[in-house]
């Protein structure tokens, strides 16, 4: 009797062996088509690829597990680099979300990282909020749900964009507390410490809040956030745990200070300029534009007054700071930064993108630069032998029309993660979850 079905009865069973033949696969790298292609995937890894129908990769394939993909793309699965999956549906606005217990939240996740990956994210970087819990529980299979890279709790100062107390809140905040999807630091001192207990509770990178921002009651957008000490210290931490620092920042201030001191990667920029745009490139930096957020918050009227002004600022200006970006050959990632109730429009960012990128650049932000930026480029984003097994069937061609990953339910017909289907709307690709 195997004891650990026992112990772990949810634990799932071991991948299938499964061949994928006359499969048309698309290479995010040169934006390149294969025709004819075989894809062979076991214990979760693609093992073989192979073209014009190679015979040899049939051997030790059941008959029921070769897969005829004629007409069909295989793609590699996306990548949201910027994600909070503890800001749960159920509230329309924010103001709402101060009431929201953990445990509310937690029973809830599952519904959110279900959705994700039936759009076709086989992974997600959580900015903050996502536990080691939940993550675990993705991992043993307790829930299905894409795989987490995680920042625990965002790192930001008092009256910074993690603070959610109001004005005339007086109410002491002491160091290290929990408000909302960040904790409150202040000091280099409390910054060693709290970086190390995130990464002693599981985090994959620190985010900071090193500028103002748009849901956040107290500050301005145009507020420079944490000293360089400050700074400074959470970066000397995350690099001695061989990790990085990516931080909350929308001005040419706010970012440069961060890069300056260290910081790898920089979420939204929406304000970005020239300049900036050009030593972020100089320096390697990543940047995570998250535009939907600011489209759906207008749309949905989630924000409170001030909040909604500030909205209107950063949405009009952060398309052409992610073009000039781009241009600038800054490595662009995919990102949504969805939260509440607007988590069924993460995929409208691949639409929001194709008004001033080419269909291979977002392609490339949610597979290739989003495995770099979460270092896993050896392993995830693209369809190659000893990659995981991240894959997804489309019946039409997202390198022509990108929008094709914004209608989920019509274009992708299965969604394989770890080499197990999650989704299946074709008859001969059974789910194995
Ligand atoms: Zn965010």
């Amino acid at each position: 009797m195997d004891l650990s079905t026992i112990i772990k009865p949810w634990k799932l069973q071991p991948q299938k062996t499964r061949l994928f033949v006359n499969a048309t696969i698309i290479d995010p790298v040169h934006g390149d088509l294969i025709p004819n292609a075989s894809v062979k995937v076991s214990g979760g890894q693609i093992i073989a690829v192979g073209t014009n129908g190679t015979n040899v990769l049939r051997e030790d394939v059941p008959e029921d597990d070769i897969v005829d993909l004629s007409g069909k793309y295989l793609c590699p699965g996306l990548i949201d680099c910027h994600v909070h999956i503890a800001v749960v549906p159920g509230e329309t606005d924010l103001r709402a979300y101060k009431d929201m217990t953990e445990r509310i939240s937690l029973l809830r996740q599952p519904h959110v990282l279900k959705t994700m990956l039936r759009r076709g994210f086989t992974s997600i970087r959580d900015c903050g909020g996502a536990s080691l819990a939940i993550k675990e529980a993705v991992e043993e299979g307790v829930l299905p749900g894409p795989r987490m890279f995680i920042a625990g709790f965002a790192l930001s100062q008092t009256g910074g964009h993690g603070d959610m107390r109001g004005s005339h809140d007086d109410q002491l905040c002491c160091g290290g507390s929990i408000s909302g999807i960040s904790r409150i630091v202040d000091g280099p001192a409390e910054c060693y410490k709290f970086a190390r207990d995130e990464l002693r509770k599981g985090a994959d990178f620190i985010k900071i809040m090193g500028g103002g921002g748009v849901a956040s009651p107290t500050d301005r957008i145009e507020h420079v956030q944490f000293s360089d000490e400050e700074i400074k210290a959470i970066v000397t931490v995350a690099k001695n745990a061989g990790t990085y620092v990516t931080s909350h920042s929308y001005t040419p201030q706010a970012i440069q200070q961060a890069i300056n001191l260290g910081v790898r990667g920089i979420e939204h920029g929406n304000l970005i300029d020239l300049e900036t745009a050009k030593l972020m490139a100089e320096k390697g930096v990543f940047l995570t534009p998250t535009l939907i957020a600011h489209v759906m918050s207008k749309q949905m009227n989630f924000l409170p007054a001030d909040g909604a002004a500030k909205n209107d600022e950063v949405l009009e200006k952060g398309l052409r700071a992610m073009k000039m970006a781009v241009d600038c050959g800054v490595t662009v990632c995919f990102g949504s930064d969805l939260l509440g109730p607007m988590h069924f429009a993460q995929s409208k960012e691949f639409s929001v993108r194709s008004r001033v990128l080419s269909p291979l650049q977002i392609l490339q932000s949610a597979t290739i630069n989003a495995a770099r930026l979460v270092m896993q480029e050896h392993r995830l984003g693209q369809i190659r032998e000893g990659f995981a097994a991240d894959l997804l069937v489309l019946d039409q061609n997202p390198l022509e029309d990108i929008t094709v990953l914004d209608r989920a339910e019509e274009t992708i017909l299965g969604v394989i993660k770890d080499g197990r289907v999650y989704e299946s709307r074709m008859e001969h690709l059974g789910k194995d979850i």
